[in-house]
C-alpha cells in the first residue's frame, strides 16, 4: 500500500502561508482535505493554525477521521464544524486566517464573521492549494499512472460491444462495469458514447440511442482509483470510413500529436493550445474545434491549467494535463482523440496506453 507524503505537503502548504502572511487557513473542500491529510469523507474541516492542524467532523466519521487522517489532531464536532473552528481561532488575540474563497458561498462567509471577535480577519483566497496541486508529487504521479492504465483496460473491453444496433448507453454501462469489477472508485464522469449525428455533440452523453451502421462513435470515458481520476478519448468508426472521413480522422490525429510535442516546461497553456489548432486551421477544419485544448486532471477531472486560449500558465515538470482535440461536424458526426500526458524536464510523456490508429468496425 502505497503511503502518501502528507508530512512534505503540509510543510510546503504552511510555508505557503507564510509568504502570504497569513496564522492560519480553512480548508474545507473534498479535493484539497484528501490532498493535505487523507481524508475522503464529505463533512470535514481542516484548520492549519501555526503550522499545526486541527481537523474537524461529526460523529458520523469519528471511525474513518481517526483512520485516515495524518497530521491533525482530530476533533468530533458536536454540530456545524465552523462555529467550532472559529471557537478555536477565537482564542487567539488577532489572527488573519485565509478561506477557500471560491468554494465557499456568501452566506458562509458572513457567517464565518460573526463567528470571531474584531481582531480575527478572514481571507479570502482562491486556488492557494490549487497551485501546489497542480505539480503532482511521486506519490500522485503513480497513482494517476495506474488510473490511467486502468481506465484504458476497461475501454478495450467496452470497446468490444460497439456494434451496430447496440445502444450507445449499452456501451457506457458495460464499460462502467468493467471499471467497477477491476476495482475502480467510480466515473470520474459520466461516460460518453456518441454515435453518428450525435457525435457532433462535444460533450454528448449516452443516449438510448443505436449505434448506426456506419459512422464515427466518440467514446470519452475515466475512472477514478484511490481518489485519481483517468481520462481518455478514442473515436471508432463503424464500416469503412471514406476518403473524407478518413482526413478528418487524420487531422484530428495530427492536431493531437503536434499538441503532445508542443508541451514542454516553460511553454504556456495557450502555446499548446494554439499548436493543435494552427493544424485544423491549415484544413480549414478549426471552426469545428469548438474547445479548448485539454486540461489537468489529478484528484479531480477538470483542474488547471487549462490548455487554452489566452492561458499564460506555465507549463512545469509534474503537471498532468490531457491533450484532446476534436472537430464536431454538424448533421455528421464527430471526432476527437484525448491523451493524458505528464510534463517531464525536457517535453511530456504520453500516459494513455491505446492505439490511435482508427479501429474500423464491421458493420453487420
Ligand atoms: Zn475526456
Ligand atoms: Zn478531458
Amino acid at each position: 500500500m502505497l503511503r502518501m507524503d502528507y508530512a512534505r505537503r503540509q510543510k510546503q502548504f504552511q510555508q505557503t502561508l507564510v509568504n502570504e502572511e497569513l496564522n492560519g487557513f480553512a480548508v474545507t473542500h473534498p479535493a484539497n482535505l484528501r490532498y493535505l491529510c487523507g481524508y475522503t469523507g464529505s463533512n470535514g474541516l481542516l484548520l492549519f493554525l501555526a503550522g499545526r492542524g486541527i481537523f474537524f467532523t461529526d460523529g458520523r466519521y469519528t471511525e474513518q477521521a481517526h483512520a485516515e487522517i495524518k497530521g491533525a489532531r482530530v476533533v468530533i464536532a458536536r454540530g456545524p464544524l465552523l462555529p467550532a473552528a472559529a471557537k478555536v481561532i477565537g482564542k487567539l488575540r488577532s489572527a488573519a486566517i485565509g478561506f477557500e474563497a471560491d468554494l465557499t458561498t456568501v452566506a458562509t462567509a458572513t457567517q464565518m464573521k460573526e463567528l470571531v471577535h474584531r481582531r480575527i480577519e478572514w481571507k479570502p483566497i482562491s486556488g492557494l492549494i490549487m497551485r501546489q496541486r497542480l505539480i503532482k508529487d511521486a506519490d500522485e504521479l503513480k497513482l494517476i499512472r495506474e488510473a490511467v492504465r486502468l481506465g484504458a483496460k476497461v475501454y478495450q473491453q467496452a470497446a468490444k460491444f460497439i456494434r451496430p444496433g447496440t445502444r450507445e448507453v449499452e456501451v457506457a454501462g458495460k464499460l462502467e462495469f468493467a471499471a467497477r469489477q477491476a476495482g475502480a472508485d467510480g466515473m470520474s464522469f459520466e461516460t460518453i458514447v456518441a454515435a453518428g449525428k450525435r457525435g457532433a455533440l462535444p460533450h454528448g452523453r449516452a443516449s438510448a440511442q443505436p449505434i448506426p451502421r456506419c459512422g464515427f462513435v466518440v467514446v470519452d470515458s475515466g475512472v477514478i482509483l484511490r481518489g485519481y481520476c483517468s481520462d481518455m478519448t478514442r473515436t471508432m468508426h463503424v464500416g469503412q470510413a471514406g476518403r473524407v472521413e478518413l482526413g478528418w480522422y487524420e487531422a484530428v490525429l495530427e492536431a493531437q500529436l503536434v499538441g503532445i510535442r508542443a508541451v514542454r516546461p516553460g511553454v504556456t497553456a495557450a502555446q499548446v493550445d494554439h499548436a493543435t489548432r494552427s493544424v485544423l486551421r491549415k484544413l480549414k477544419l478549426d471552426r469545428y474545434f469548438t474547445h479548448s485544448t485539454g486540461h489537468g486532471v489529478g484528484l479531480e477531472i477538470h483542474e488547471p491549467p487549462r490548455l487554452g486560449k489566452n492561458q499564460m500558465e506555465r507549463l512545469a515538470p509534474g503537471m498532468v494535463v490531457t491533450i484532446e482535440p476534436g472537430i464536431y461536424i454538424p448533421g455528421r458526426g464527430g471526432i476527437r482523440i484525448e491523451d493524458m500526458v505528464v510534463v517531464t524536464e525536457s517535453g511530456c510523456e504520453v500516459l494513455t496506453p491505446v492505439t490511435k490508429e482508427l479501429v474500423e468496425v464491421a458493420s453487420s
